[in-house]
């Protein structure tokens, strides 16, 4: 006789009655959130809101990001079946997660967006949940990290990306290529708690700050725990935020971005880094600069639906989950 596989059900985005669990839904069908969520406003109890910042007027080159939330739902519903490899555990048994749709603006009057996503973020955690942000250019992180630095004080920062976006910017403008500069220079993240991992861009004017830059050349030649173990003593028990830039992969990894740059991480690389920050619980974290408009296949809103689950599984591993035995 055919068994069937547990928990098959359908629309588990408005449908479940308890925040945590995985049930099991085709990929092609039944309502989108990130991977199952119940989509609620409702923060009671949620460890970690998801949320949306469809946001893209601060890039240099191409845009399209602002799809970017709307396709890592989309691609994450092919994730969404329980255990994750090789975690071998649901984060969402550990992980009461809800995906509490996406931040909203005037596009009429962008110079108001910052200030939004801000008090978008600040509403999230003033409850005490944490966010994983689906941007959005990387320009979205900056408010992101004011609601943070309100709440933590000046953070430490964990930055997958092939750019530091530290150039030089006197403020007043939105750009994703400086606001690290200017979070830095406002004491929004700690310098001497930032490390950057995967960099393979240099601008003129870019200082260190003190930071830690783990350059790609460096990354691609180095053991994933060898660079976990430099990530985890720069950050130290602090609070620290985890912002992982899709152009931090290769362009034959996640095609999808404003500013591609060739000589990146695969997806397995990055993922066995993400894999060895094992004790890292961040505050709060995000992925960014996924768009749409240039993928192909998918490949691009896949990688960064997989690498948020795998940030959300070291969210659990932190709380205590571990694989059946
Ligand atoms: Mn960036
Ligand atoms: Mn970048």
């Amino acid at each position: 006789m055919a068994t069937k596989p547990k928990s098959h059900g359908i629309d588990a985005a408005f449908t479940r009655s308890v925040l945590k669990g995985s049930q099991i839904e085709p990929s092609y069908s039944g309502a989108l959130s990130f991977m199952r969520r119940k989509y609620t406003k409702d923060l009671v109890g949620a460890d970690i809101a998801i949320t949306g910042v469809p946001f893209d007027l601060s890039v240099s080159n191409r845009p399209g990001t602002r799809f970017g939330p709307e396709a890592i739902r989309k691609a994450s519903a092919q994730h969404a079946w329980g255990p994750v490899w090789p975690w071998r555990f649901d984060p969402f048994d550990t992980l009461a997660a809800i995906d509490y749709g996406d931040c909203v603006f005037d596009w009429g009057a962008p110079q108001d967006a910052p200030l939004a996503i801000e008090r978008h973020i600040s509403e999230v955690i003033s409850t005490g949940t944490a966010s994983l942000v689906l941007g959005g250019d990387h320009f979205i992180t900056y408010p992101v990290l004011k609601a943070y630095a309100a709440k933590f004080g000046p953070i430490g920062l964990v930055q997958f990306d092939a750019h530091r976006d530290v150039e030089p910017d006197e403020g007043g403008r939105m750009d994703h290529g400086t606001m690290f500069n200017l979070a830095v220079r406002e004491g929004i993240i700690d310098p001497q708690r930032t490390v950057q991992v995967g960099i393979r861009t240099c601008f003129d004017g870019e200082e260190t700050y003190g930071m830690t830059i783990m350059y790609a050349d460096a990354v691609h030649a180095a053991p994933a725990e060898e660079i976990a173990a430099t990530i985890l003593s720069t950050v130290g028990d602090g609070p620290t935020y985890l912002t992982f830039d899709i152009d931090c992969l290769d362009p034959s990894t996640a095609p999808g971005t404003g500013t591609p740059v060739p000589g990146g991480l695969t997806s397995y690389e990055a993922l066995a880094i993400i894999r060895a920050l094992k004790g890292l619980d961040p505050v709060g974290m995000d992925v960014v600069e996924v768009s749409p408009p240039f993928d192909h296949a998918e490949m691009t809103s896949n990688a960064a639906a997989m690498i948020a689950a795998e940030l959300l599984c070291l969210k659990a591993w932190a709380r205590g989950a571990r694989a059946a035995s």
